[in-house]
């Protein structure tokens, strides 16, 4: 048995170019080598975790299967990979000074002076280690946030020098920088990634590859400047422009030998080479003719530095994996549900959507509106999938206009609601009284038990499954008799705790809402059943038309 190998992927130049995608990819590509990979990033944040990160501010909050709430790029490490993500597979500033503190304070130092070096680097390779080992990876794939030259991610640079410098044979660096292709230049420059491979020599670190992003591939004579500037052998510059589909970075990286470089690089000899499953899949989205429109219908704050589409990636990609499965191409719509408070008439514009989705949220704005839409696609047959909070305002909607508990509502909006169609559990309703917000949702996967011969058992074709959470108020069951009489019929149920987990419409195509969130579950060579439950549907009702 080698050791376990180390692959870490830092950034250049600037964010948000594809680092996540690449040690996804990279992650992908090794597997192919028949090799057993884990994927870890490290944020730079203080925060212990993205729980407490707004989703406009920082992207999705992706959960893992303990519960973990992490950064999204955990989301496509799982996407890529099929590998579930957990705790072990998030690390951050504020968990690494949070164990330092801890040991310090319980004297587990043994009296020594406490420092930022060597002990935090450490303890960032204790987690490092300890998240290879307990995946029982023989490669681990690191990814650093943000971008080499910044000071937070010196610490953790410092730990990877470090683990250079014990593991010679089992440690690689991969840059992946940007080269800006200015207009009126017309050609993509190296310059600024030479300065980054600088930066990263300065912390004492030599980069083994560059994933050299771009509008374009890059060609011989770049690649050959940078390859000369920065020290690097022959091949190891990849060239990695934008592609129509993120899933063609594995095949992209194949292509140029990426996998079998990095194996040597490693010391690593190849055991198969199979990339088959993902070129039949790219091949198949690539054929797609037929479209499909569907509406995402949710409350939207100002968003900050990143778009919608990152503050609901996993729904985003859910949808396209389940649409692919069917044949088709998802033409998404973001609908601001506070249009609908203002004008009501534009409800009828639902009807030009095969289907709508309303994903999880916080908070009161918006929400009438989601109801009023709720209300809509109900009555109008339209194929709908909600989650979480869809499903919660799903049951607050039939509620007031079937059982016509007017003022019916969840007491995350309306406290005094006479009928609290949602509510709050003791526990948390002590967090929320003592502002306890980090870690205390409902988080995390959870056993739920089908009903038989329901629309939801049928699709996953399962008595009982595991589906990952993320909420802080539930369905009361004071009011599920009721409701199951008039047709909305509670079919998934958690079977230690009695929660209703996924709720179903007698009488409708698809009316489909879960407590859970089935996105994070999706993956494009394994769609998740509800969602391709939700187009196949929606193709059906379009045949009706
Ligand atoms: N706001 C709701 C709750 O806390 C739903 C959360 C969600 O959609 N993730 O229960």
């Amino acid at each position: 048995m080698t050791n376990t190998k180390y692959i870490f992927v830092v950034g250049g130049v600037m964010s948000s170019v594809g680092k996540g995608v690449t040690a996804s990819s990279i992650g992908a590509i090794l597997q192919g080598r028949g090799y057993k990979v884990t994927n870890i990033k490290c944020d730079m944040y203080v925060n212990i975790d993205a729980g407490t990160i707004r989703p406009t501010e920082h992207g999705e909050v992706f959960i893992g299967e303990d519960g973990i709430e992490a950064d999204q790029d955990l989301g496509n490490y799982e996407r890529f990979t099929g590998n579930p993500m957990s705790s072990l597979n998030y690390i951050t500033t504020g968990q690494v000074y949070q164990e330092v503190i801890r040991r310090e304070r319980n004297l587990e130092y043994g009296g020594e002076d406490v420092e930022v070096v060597p002990d935090v680097p450490n303890e960032i390779i204790r987690r490092i280690k300890m998240a290879a080992k307990k995946n029982e990876a023989e490669i681990a794939v690191v990814e650093f946030g943000g971008t080499v030259g910044e000071y937070q991610v010196l610490l953790f640079l410092e730990a990877a020098r470090i683990m250079k410098v014990k593991h010679q044979r089992d440690v690689a660096f991969v840059l992946v920088s940007y080269l800006p292709l200015p207009k009126h230049v017309g050609e993509m420059k190296t310059k600024p990634t030479q300065y980054a491979v600088r930066t990263l020599n300065a912390a004492g670190i030599m980069a083994d590859f560059i994933v050299a992003r771009g509008e374009r591939a890059l060609d011989n004579r770049r690649r050959d400047i940078l390859a000369n500037v920065c020290n690097l052998l022959d091949g190891t510059v990849i060239a990695a422009p934008d592609v129509d589909s993120i899933y063609d970075v594995p095949l992209q990286f194949h292509a140029q030998n990426f996998d079998g470089r990095l194996l040597r690089t490693l010391h690593l000899r190849a055991r198969k080479n199979d990339l088959q499953a993902w070129k039949t899949f790219s091949k198949k989205i690539r054929g797609l003719k037929k479209s499909m429109k569907i509406a995402i219908v949710g409350k939207y704050f100002g968003t900050g530095d990143f778009t919608l589409a990152d503050s609901y990636i996993s729904v985003i990609e859910a949808i396209k994996h389940g649409a692919w499965d069917r044949g088709v191409k998802p033409e998404l719509t973001w609908i601001d549900s506070e249009t609908y408070e203002q004008t009501p008439n534009r409800l009828q514009e639902l009807s030009t959507f095969d289907a709508i989705i309303v994903p999880g949220g916080f908070g009161t704005r918006g929400i009438e509106g989601i109801i009023s839409a709720i209300r809509f696609v109900r009555e109008h047959n339209i194929p709908y999938l909600g989650l979480c909070y869809g499903m919660q305002l799903a049951s607050i909607e039939f509620a007031r206009t079937v059982l016509h508990l007017a003022g019916a509502n969840t007491v995350e909006c309306d406290p005094q609601s006479p009928y609290p169609i949602i509510h709050v559990n003791p526990q948390q309703a002590k967090n929320i009284r003592e502002n306890r917000y980090g870690a205390t949702m409902r988080l995390g996967a959870y056993r739920c038990v089908l009903k038989k011969g329901s629309q939801t058992q049928k699709l996953y074709k399962a008595d009982e499954i595991s589906e990952r959470h993320r909420h802080r108020y539930e369905f009361n069951n004071e009011y599920r008799e009721r409701m199951e009489q008039a047709g909305f019929e509670i079919v998934g149920v958690n079977p230690e705790t009695n929660l209703a987990e996924i709720i179903e419409l007698k009488n409708h195509p698809y009316f489909i809402g879960t407590q859970f969130h089935p996105e994070f579950k999706s993956r494009p060579l394994r769609p998740h059943p509800l969602f391709v439950g939700l187009v196949a549907a929606a193709l059906e009702q379009q045949k009706k038309r």
